[in-house]
């Protein structure tokens, strides 16, 4: 039997065919899952134009992060229309473009209030949105996307990183807070994959060879692994699993030099 057969996830952070989200969401549907996909503004038609592509038709619907208003709509309607939620799928983060080229120090209060509230705050509003309609349906698994630029630092990564530190806090927080209600949070830290977001970042090829030289694998992860690393964790086989970071970077991060 299908491991999400007679589940239903709300997943943000889909953009295009390239965003991790969308890897994460093709392999929960092809595992029987139902889907909400969730898009940020200007990314509608392509969600949409996506949401095509999945055997079962997801329900889409707008949810910017930045929104409380625009959280709780998404999460009503999921409820009214799917009956609660089991997992929720967090591939959003965000930093203003001259965080990701201006020196470290240059890092502006707006620009670090804009990172650190789109990238890591954002998960425990949907986390608190998520929690009621989880506990309807004896639990849940939340999952939310980082980068070991949270511990180690790479160039240009700059707010981002210290963005990804309080995510994988709030990881941590939000699964002791919600472990008794039996919901699951955990985090995948992600080799570096091109999509939008990594564009942002200057150098980031760099980054791609490095990695590819450096990681016991000898070689990049592709979206496609995130998304079945998604699955075991979102589904009953990573039931005894929470605040965990799971690294899926090809091994990368073992290596000393
Ligand atoms: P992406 O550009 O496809 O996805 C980023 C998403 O964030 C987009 O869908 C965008 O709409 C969404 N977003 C930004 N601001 C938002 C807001 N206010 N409200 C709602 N959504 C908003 O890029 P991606 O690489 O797939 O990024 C997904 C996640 O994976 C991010 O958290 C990223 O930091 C993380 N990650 C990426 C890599 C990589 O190398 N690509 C590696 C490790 C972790």
């Amino acid at each position: 039997m299908a491991e999400f057969s007679g589940k239903t996830g709300l997943i943000v952070g889909v953009a295009n065919k390239r965003s991790i989200a969308w890897a994460i969401a093709q392999a929960t549907a092809a595992r029987g899952a139902r889907l909400v996909l969730t898009y940020q503004g200007r990314f509608e038609d392509h969600v949409r134009e996506l949401s095509e592509g999945l055997a079962e038709r997801p329900l889409v619907l707008p949810c910017d992060v930045t929104s409380d208003a625009e959280i709780d709509a998404a999460f009503a309607r999921a409820d009214q229309e799917l009956g609660g939620v089991d997992f929720v799928v967090h591939g959003a983060a965000f930093a203003l473009r001259d965080e990701l080229t201006s020196p470290f120090t240059q890092t502006t209060r707006e620009g670090f209030r804009v990172a650190l509230d789109v990238s890591a705050y954002s998960l425990i509003a949907l986390a608190r949105a998520a929690a009621p309609l989880m506990e309807k349906r004896g639990g849940g698994s939340i999952l939310t996307l980082t980068y070991l630029g949270s511990e180690r630092v790479f160039p240009n990564y700059n707010v981002m990183g210290v963005a990804k530190a309080a995510l994988e806090a709030t990881v941590r927080y939000l699964a002791a807070d919600l472990g008794p209600r039996n919901i699951r949070v955990n985090a995948i830290s992600a080799g570096p994959i091109k999509t939008l977001a990594a564009a942002g970042i200057g150098g980031f090829s760099t980054i791609l060879n490095v990695y590819r030289d450096r990681a016991p694998l000898r070689r990049n992860v592709e979206a496609a692994e995130i998304g079945d690393a998604a699955a075991f964790l979102l589904s009953d086989a990573g039931k005894a699993i929470t605040g965990e970071v799971l690294m899926v970077d090809a091994g990368y991060h073992i290596a000393g030099m």
